[in-house]
């Protein structure tokens, strides 16, 4: 896979030589199973995947890149580029300024850009309604692009389906940049409603077998289905793409629950069901199918905790918080300054969007077995320093050096 040049406060030596030592070991990458960095009192399972994906370094190349080749010029993202407050403070830092917040509250008048201006279109993508925005203030929209490969993998194949007249129900964040973005390129082709969980995949099936009359579909989805959706007409022929950040496996759950719905529905057979229901298996993006496997892997191990690292209002993120609180205590944080001592810890409840303030983190016994990984925006910097932070609850930091040597 392509690499990518990001700057290097972001790396750290010895999480790139264990990731590196175990792509060696598993070039295929069927092993989830964690790294197991063994301190002593101290035992951390280090994921088998986490940190930046393709499409994050990809989007940072870009936007920093930017910076250093137009100096003078104002440059603008239209959100932040990622969600990463580590990243987006430093490019802040550098003078770059946001249009929008991740809500679309505009924050700069789009009267106050000139053609001039650099407008950098963040890894999420954005609408079209957007992009001709900006053409008409004199922007050239794609200039400055970042949007992931595989967020346009989905909106390509949103097209393809499409075009052969399947409705695109999107599985995703109503008010999320990429699922805004996707459900405005989809429906600029064909009928398209987006759906957030089973719960609501499970309302729009009443509308599919038709036990609920259609007009209770305009209120129940309002703002989520496209202008014109005509409930009658638009769900006999169906097909379900991703906000790529969502979990993976509710994504498939929901496309074989969709899917059965319309077999019942129509009288269809495995062999027939591809006249109503389109195969969109290929669009869940590697990097999250990855990260959420290899948590899979890591809670097969007994452990006392799991600690996640990443930004707070990061999809990806709190999808590893979600597959790991299941099973055992899970510490959501930004970074290692919220970890401020053995026994106290700033943390995000990602359900109720606030921080908490813990006062029993560590447990008082010895060895504390402690899960770690991090979202696809976080950089491995952050782990590296959340390792260092751990150890110095124990006073081990000087084992991080016998650690660089064991992967050197
Ligand atoms: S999580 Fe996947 S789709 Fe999203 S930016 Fe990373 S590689 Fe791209």
């Amino acid at each position: 896979m392509k690499t990518f040049n990001v700057p290097i406060i972001y790396r750290s030596p010895l999480i790139t030589a264990i990731k590196n030592r175990r792509k060696q070991q598993d070039r295929m990458k069927k092993d989830f199973t964690p790294t197991v960095l063994d301190f002593g009192p101290l035992k951390i399972l280090l994921a088998r995947h986490f940190g930046f994906c393709y499409g994050v370094e990809n989007a940072i190349e870009i936007a920093f890149r930017t910076v250093d080749e137009n100096p003078g010029k104002r440059i603008f993202l239209l959100s932040e580029m990622i969600h990463n407050p580590h990243v987006n403070n430093d490019l802040l830092a550098k003078g770059v300024q946001f249009i929008m917040d991740t809500a679309g509250k505009q924050l700069v008048p789009w009267e106050e850009l000139t053609p001039e201006d650099i407008v950098i279109i963040p890894a999420f993508g954005t609408t079209l309604e957007i992009e001709s925005k900006l053409t008409s203030l004199g922007i050239a929209p794609l200039q400055y692009n970042t949007t992931c490969p595989f967020v346009e993998r989905v909106w390509n194949k949103a097209e393809q389906i499409g075009q052969q007249s399947y409705t695109v129900i999107v599985h995703g964040k109503p008010g999320h940049e990429e699922t805004r973005a996707t459900f405005s390129h989809s429906r600029s082709n064909t009928p398209t409603v987006v759906v957030k969980d089973m719960e609501e995949a499970r309302e729009l099936a009443t509308f599919i077998t038709g036990e609920r009359p259609v007009d209770g579909f305009y209120s129940l989805f309002k703002g989520q289905y496209s202008e014109g959706f005509d409930v009658t007409r638009d769900l006999q022929r169906v097909g379900v793409v991703n906000q790529t950040t969502m979990l993976a496996t509710e994504t498939q759950a929901i496309a074989d629950y969709i899917k059965n719905v319309i077999m019942d529905r129509y009288a269809l057979s495995a062999e027939n069901v591809s006249e109503r229901f389109a195969d969109t298996r290929d669009t869940l993006c590697y990097a999250t199918n990855d990260n959420q496997s290899a948590v899979t892997g890591l809670l097969q191990e007994e452990a006392d905790l799991a600690i996640v690292v990443g930004g707070y209002n990061s999809s990806n993120t709190s999808h590893l918080v979600e597959l790991c609180e299941v099973k055992l205590p899970t510490y959501f944080i930004s970074s290692d300054e919220k970890l401020v001592a053995a026994n106290e810890v700033y943390h995000w409840d990602f359900h109720h969007k606030q921080e908490l303030h813990s006062l029993s983190f560590l447990p008082a016994k010895e060895p504390v077995t402690i899960l770690l990984t991090s979202g696809a925006s976080c950089p491995d910097a952050l782990v590296e320093a959340v390792i260092r932070k751990l150890l110095s609850f124990y006073d081990l930091e000087y084992k991080m050096e016998e650690l660089a040597a064991t992967f050197a």
